[in-house]
Parts: structure tokens; C-alpha cells; sequence
């Protein structure tokens, strides 16, 4: 049996040398490190994406360490930020990739930037807000987008293709108003629920990354492992023609 690194991944059929070769030509971004985007960047990381940002705005905190895998006890109150940790624990788990770790938050002001030179966008992010900005930016720059919202034990995952699939904005035109939806402060939240969601999310993008673009998921994959549902919404007359971003043109949230 050969011993290199990704031998078992390129054997796998839908993967092949070839799309271990385009993981590698690949660049992410994963917007926001702490359960959700912890995961997916470990994932993405290593199965081989040549490139990867991950950015974030927070220090880790004792209560995230139930779930936030890439860190350890050694790093609340070290003075040392979640981007900073990560990518540093990410080249470590693959030196062959570059790393880039922002401490920043997410802002109409960095977003285009951030995500200018990436191929694809992961939403590891914890707020309706950013996630409207991420799907303005997708849609602006033309670039795809995974929407991944988890709480309690139940999560939401879209792979978002401008031009081809509906955007976050075709279904939900606007976030709710503050306060209305539970939040994982209000609500709480288990570990396997991000987990679960992240291991969605990064297929979706190695799926797009490979060029598999017509084996991901036609609209919302809804789960809630505490009520043992899994459901496949199928969006595929979702697209809304009157849609004020990804119909009109109209980046509302990055404006
Ligand atoms: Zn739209």
C-alpha cells in the first residue's frame, strides 16, 4: 500500500488525483473559528485545501471549550486570539498548505477583501448579521458560499451558487429582528451539532472545490439530532426573480 498523505482520499472515486490536485490549487475562506468554522477548518485543512484564512474577532473562552475543538485549556486568558491559535494548530496539522489567521471582525468594511482571493466561502459564523454580509459579498464578487447555522442540537446547511442556485435572500429576505430567534446564549448548544453541520458544509465544498458541482445539495439540509430528524428541503424553483441581492443587484448589508 503507497504511503503518502491523501492516498486514501484520492481513491476515493469522486475524488480522484484530480481533485486532490484542485483541493490543492484551492484557497478558502472560513469566516468565524469557533465551533462550526473550528471544525470546517480542520477538515479543509486537512484534506488538503492549498489555501485557507481563517479569521475571527474573538480570544477562546473557557465555556467554548465543550465544542471549539481547536483549542485546549492552555488558551483562555493566554492573551492569544482564536485566529492567531488556529492557524497555528492548522499548519501543524498539514505544513504542505499555507495558513492565514485575521483577527478581525467581520465587517462591511473588510468583507471583499477578505474573501477577494478565496474560491469559496464558509460560514462558520454565529450572527444573522454577518451571514446577510457574506451572502452579499458571495453574490457581488460571484463566488460560492456555504450557509451553516447551528443551535442546541439541530443545524441548517446551503451551498449557495450565484447565478445558479437561490441565495440566502431568495428564501429568508431579511433577518429577523434582534432578539426573536433563540440564540446558542438563550438556547445552548452540544458539541455533535456543529460537528455535524461542519462535516456537511466542508463535503458541499469539496464537492464545488472539485468541480462536482452537480452532486451538492439542492437546497437546505435541516437536522436535529435531539428529535432524530434529517430532512433535504429541495429549493430548486426557490430562486426569486424580485430577490433585491442576487436578482437587483442590491447589497443592502454591505452598504
Ligand atoms: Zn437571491
Amino acid at each position: 500500500m503507497p504511503d503518502t498523505r491523501y492516498w486514501k482520499q484520492e481513491k476515493f472515486a469522486g475524488l480522484g488525483p484530480g481533485g486532490q490536485a484542485a483541493l490543492g490549487r484551492s484557497a478558502v475562506l472560513v469566516a468565524g473559528c469557533g465551533a462550526t468554522g473550528g471544525h470546517m477548518a480542520t477538515l479543509l485543512a486537512r484534506a488538503g485545501v492549498g489555501r485557507l484564512r481563517v479569521v475571527d474577532r474573538d480570544v477562546p473562552e473557557l465555556g467554548n471549550l465543550h465544542r471549539q475543538v481547536l483549542y485546549d485549556e492552555s488558551d483562555p486568558g493566554s492573551g492569544r486570539t482564536k485566529a492567531e491559535l488556529a492557524a497555528e494548530r492548522l499548519r501543524r496539522m498539514n505544513s504542505g498548505i499555507e495558513v492565514q489567521g485575521v483577527t478581525v471582525e467581520i465587517g462591511p468594511d473588510n468583507i471583499l477583501d477578505l474573501a477577494g482571493d478565496a474560491d469559496l466561502i464558509m460560514d462558520g459564523t454565529d450572527n444573522q448579521e454577518t451571514r446577510y454580509l457574506l451572502n452579499d459579498a458571495a453574490v457581488k464578487l460571484g463566488k460560492p458560499w456555504i450557509y451553516s447555522g447551528v443551535i442546541g442540537a439541530a443545524g441548517n446547511v446551503m451551498p449557495i451558487i450565484p447565478g445558479r442556485t437561490p441565495c440566502l435572500r431568495c428564501l429568508f429576505p431579511r433577518p429577523a429582528p434582534p432578539g426573536v430567534l433563540p440564540t446558542c446564549e438563550t438556547a445552548g448548544i452540544i458539541g455533535p451539532t456543529p460537528a455535524l453541520a461542519a462535516a456537511i458544509a466542508v463535503t458541499e465544498a469539496i464537492k464545488i472545490l472539485t468541480g462536482a458541482t452537480d452532486r451538492i445539495i439542492d437546497g437546505l439540509i435541516s437536522f436535529d439530532l435531539w428529535s432524530n430528524t434529517f430532512q433535504a428541503v429541495a429549493l430548486r424553483s426557490g430562486k426569486d426573480d424580485r430577490c433585491p441581492c442576487c436578482a437587483l443587484g442590491r447589497f443592502d448589508f454591505l452598504s
